[in-house]
């Protein structure tokens, strides 16, 4: 906490400047310089503290990153000696002892012939990475019109241009213009809105075929990839049908569309793996895109994995050409570094095998709390979850997600809200009784929701 008198600002001034100078993401512009953001201070395990000393579980994780929790001691020594041995060397011209080590591991983990990283500064450039490589790969094979993008409605992949364009959550399109030409949209996919009398089966047929259907009206010969999450995290916690992510990989290799798994929320051991596109969902795509957990937040740092199978078409032509692609701050060798002891970390403390011990109470906390009149449902999987609110005035019912978020907050527990949903993905070293001391709160947090909704 900052002392009045001394060099440092207030925390009342660091609040009006954070007001009156910062832009942060999804700014509310109607409300330009009108409302504060929550001044956090410090952090521990899976806590954290805002200016007034106030603790709160982090149930979002950050912003689904904070893997192996906050204050963790041999990470900051990790940042400190790869900062004084080499804190930057240029990505285009050389390799480093972290970035090469960091490649080889991540090779390792991901499944089948998917062997190349390319690093980059976070998610949404992870994902722009892949969707440029698709294209140059294309253009390479000699097949300029194959560049279509199918990606899908509630999916969420980033801030750049194009992954902005890819991103089908209506909320989020505002008033930013994106690319249309290049994408097609696929519905939703969440089998809680599925009809009513529909099985989760047949729902799952009728999503394959919006694929097949997609493919048959454009073209295979026009589309050069889909673009998936395995569960579609900030759209709500999207689990798709049993079966959906395994026929639509078959069908993109059936039509010559690479396959891109968006794992930047699902990958490192948010569901219990390193990655969950084979473990959990039996595909082998031929791009991963991975961030946040890659370095639990410590240090910016994203990664584009790309197949053997790729690189061979990208590199099957005499014809000179550069992948000219790349960021300064690419395999940057301190956020490696980080990456590398965040590894180190989980191995030596078997945080994988922990969310995967934990998982089951989480999920059935979770599940129990479709007890209230104002949950419609409650879903999941790994340390990954989302409660749906619903009420019977659509306008009441929108409210739902910041008022159980307001709730939660007063009791000391962050979650993220979503129109009407709170989502959240805590630190995976959460322990059981953390779980229960967060499901209590969220448990009270309903019940006050609940009550002033009957009340009005
Ligand atoms: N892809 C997915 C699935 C995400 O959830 C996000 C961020 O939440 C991104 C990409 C973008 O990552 P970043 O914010 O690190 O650019």
């Amino acid at each position: 906490t900052k002392v009045a008198g001394s060099n440092t600002p207030s925390n009342e001034t660091l609040i009006e400047w954070d007001r009156m100078h910062q832009i942060h993401p999804w700014h509310a512009m109607d409300a330009w310089r009108g409302y504060d953001n929550m001044l956090v201070d410090t952090a521990e395990g899976i806590y954290m503290y805002d200016s007034t000393g106030k603790r709160f579980i982090d149930g979002p994780g950050g912003m689904w990153c904070t893997q192996i929790g906050y204050g963790r001691k041999d990470m900051a020594e990790a940042i400190y000696d790869q900062v004084m041995k080499l804190p930057y060397t240029s990505p285009f011209t050389s390799a480093t002892e972290p970035s090469a080590i960091l490649a080889k591991k991540i090779a390792d983990m991901a499944p089948g012939d998917l062997n190349n990283v390319f690093f980059t500064t976070g998610g949404s450039t992870a994902v722009d990475t892949a969707l440029r490589t698709m294209q140059y790969c294309n253009n390479r094979r000699g097949l300029p019109e194959k560049k279509m993008i199918i990606a899908r409605e509630k999916g969420y992949h980033g801030s750049t241009y194009l992954a902005h364009s890819v991103t089908g959550k209506e909320r989020d399109k505002s008033h930013f213009d994106f690319e249309t030409r290049l994408v097609h949209f696929l519905p939703d996919v969440n089998p809680y809105r599925r009809a009513e009398g529909q099985s989760v089966e047949e729902f799952c047929d009728e999503k394959v075929a919006d694929l097949e259907k997609a493919i048959a009206e454009i073209g295979a010969d026009k589309i050069g990839a889909f673009i998936a999450e395995p569960i579609l995290s900030s759209g709500g916690v999207i689990v798709p049908a049993p079966g959906y992510h395994k026929r639509t990989l078959e069908i993109c290799r059936a039509n010559d569309i690479f396959y891109i798994s968006d794992e930047v929320v699902t990958g490192f051991g948010r569901l219990g793996y390193w990655f969950a596109s084979e473990e959990l969902f039996d595909i082998q795509p031929d791009f991963i895109t991975s961030a946040k957990g890659l370095t639990s937040g410590y240090l910016p740092l994203g990664a584009c994995i790309v197949s053997d199978r790729v690189m061979e078409m990208m590199s099957d032509s005499d014809e000179p050409s550069s992948f000219t692609n790349g960021y300064t701050y690419s395999a940057h060798p301190v956020s490696c570094a980080a990456a590398l002891k965040n590894i180190e970390i989980f191995e030596n403390e078997g945080v994988l095998e922990h969310v995967r011990a934990v998982t089951p109470h989480f999920q059935k906390r979770l599940r129990d709390l479709m007890k209230f009149k104002i949950v419609g449902d409650a879903r999941g999987m790994g340390l990954l979850g989302c409660i749906e609110g619903k009420a019977e005035d659509l306008e009441a019912e929108k409210k739902l997600g910041s008022q159980i978020d307001e709730a939660c907050e007063a009791r000391g527990l962050l979650v993220r809200p979503l129109i009407n949903m709170a989502v959240f993905s805590p630190p995976l070293i959460i322990t059981i009784e953390q779980i229960d001391e967060m499901f209590d709160i969220l448990e009270d947090a309903l019940q006050e929701v609940q009550d002033n909704l009957n009340a009005a």
